[in-house]
């Protein structure tokens, strides 16, 4: 089967524009842009299944192959948390979300996490492609640099020895959990020469 367009079953633009530079020689139309501006509850108790949620709803609406992204940050002090409530976890929005964690995070000494995220293909007819991936790190103990999204500048990783938020999209891409969660679903996409 030729994959030329894939809709993205998302309205996070940070993770739309990572997702377009990382899966190449495939167009990647937002959602809204193909007509589709619900909210889809994500009820999930795993980043993969509401990426399976996600990209189910949105293709079986559209009749066209539907890609999701499903992502969080696991931080160990907090036992995992926000992990799968990553985009809720103040109910505020993003600064607000980061504020949160700097606020959980102020006797933290163990400041170990790491970003997880899994994929999903969903094509007509029901057949599903899955791709996982993470990246290491730690919490800041404040805010460092202005690229990316979400809580991108208080997460330094380990690969890139700077925040996430001081690395380039180019250097980003490279490590993170979302490039790595393509990758392995590309390398399976091949396998079943979906490609
Ligand atoms: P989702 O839309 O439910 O997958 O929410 C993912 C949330 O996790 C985002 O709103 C961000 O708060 C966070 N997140 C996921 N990936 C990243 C990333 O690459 N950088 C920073 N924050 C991220």
């Amino acid at each position: 089967m030729e994959l030329g367009e894939i809709i993205a079953a998302s309205g996070n633009a940070g993770k739309i524009r990572e997702i377009e530079k990382i899966f190449k020689g495939v167009k990647i139309i937002p959602m809204h842009e193909a007509g589709f501006d619900e909210d889809i509850e994500e009820n999930g108790s795993s980043f993969r299944e509401n990426a399976l949620i996600k990209a189910r709803t949105v293709c079986e609406r559209l009749g066209r192959p539907a890609l999701a992204d499903d992502s969080g940050l696991c931080v160990d002090f907090l036992g995992g948390a926000p992990g799968i409530y990553s985009a809720r976890f103040s109910g505020e929005g993003d600064k607000a979300n980061r504020e949160l964690l700097l606020h959980r995070m102020k006797d933290a000494h163990d400041r170990r996490a790491h970003f997880e995220c899994a994929v999903c293909l969903y094509l007509p007819g029901g057949r599903m492609v899955f791709g996982t991936g993470r990246t290491e790190g730690r919490i800041l103990e404040e805010e460092r640099g202005k690229h990316g999204f979400g809580y991108d500048s208080l997460f330094f990783s380990d690969d890139l020895s700077k925040s996430f938020g001081e690395a380039t999209e180019r250097e980003k891409n490279k490590v993170s959990h979302r490039a790595r969660a393509l990758k392995d679903l590309m390398e399976k996409m091949a396998l079943l020469k979906l490609d």
